[in-house]
């Protein structure tokens, strides 16, 4: 299958998900996440529709994707990776969103990087729900807090959450992650209501079908995309 057979197959998923949670079609963003991916399959998904697109190595993107949304209008470009200190001046720079903001000191990072900019940074606040993996605030008290930190700079604007769920195949304990992040959006959205913290990117390719059952609003498909990295 190629990757617009691909990304065609993705839609039905996403549309036959909504019809029985539902919700529409346009609620929900698709990333291609295109980490580990050339140049020619960033463009080919470009030129099947795809337009947001997903690294985790800022370097890989940067080798890979500086001034690609000149030549290709409209891209937009996540990070959802683990941010290194020393990676996040250049982050800044060629990524619209950084999802995967998982510790205070990062925010302090991005809030001094951003002091100087005209347009904000937009941000997601990372929560860590799955055992195997190291990233995100632990709790939704640290989040909370984070929260916090993130809108007393002037050009940081968080517009949600982000997390990864278990790799699993028990359906059960993906669903209790994405659980966690909804109710957190709950609650922030009561504790900061001038705030957006609409978007909720969560679901990956074994289970963004459950994802968009339980409210996402932006999963990141790898592998059902691209094939195997
Ligand atoms: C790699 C990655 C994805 C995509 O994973 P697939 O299983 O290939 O769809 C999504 N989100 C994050 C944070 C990732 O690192």
């Amino acid at each position: 299958m190629g990757i617009s057979e691909a990304l065609e197959y993705i839609q039905e998923v996403i549309q036959r998900a909504c019809l029985r949670s539902g919700r529409k079609p346009d609620e929900i963003r698709l990333m291609g996440v295109s980490k580990f991916q050339d140049i020619h399959a960033v463009e080919e998904a470009w030129r099947a529709g795809l337009r947001l697109f997903g690294e985790s190595r800022v370097q890989e993107a940067q080798e890979k994707l500086a001034g690609f949304n000149r030549t290709h209008p409209g891209t937009e470009l996540h990070f959802i990776g683990s941010l290194q200190r020393n990676k996040a001046k250049a982050a800044v720079s060629l990524f619209d969103c950084i999802q995967s903001v998982d510790r205070d000191a990062l925010i302090d990072e991005l809030g001094a990087l951003t002091n100087r900019r005209d347009t904000p940074l937009r941000i997601l606040l990372e929560l860590h729900t799955a055992e195997e993996t190291k990233t995100g605030f632990p709790d939704g008290d640290s989040v909370c807090r984070a929260a916090e930190k993130a809108l007393s700079y002037p050009h940081l604007r968080p517009g949600g959450l982000m997390t990864i769920a278990p790799y699993t195949k028990d359906g059960g304990l993906i669903r209790d992650s994405f659980r966690a992040l909804v109710s957190l959006r709950n609650k922030l959205e009561t504790r900061f209501p001038s705030c957006d913290w609409s978007c909720l990117s969560m679901g990956m390719s074994n289970d963004f079908e459950i994802a968009i059952e339980e409210g996402s609003t932006l999963i990141r498909i790898g592998t059902a995309l691209f094939g195997e990295r």
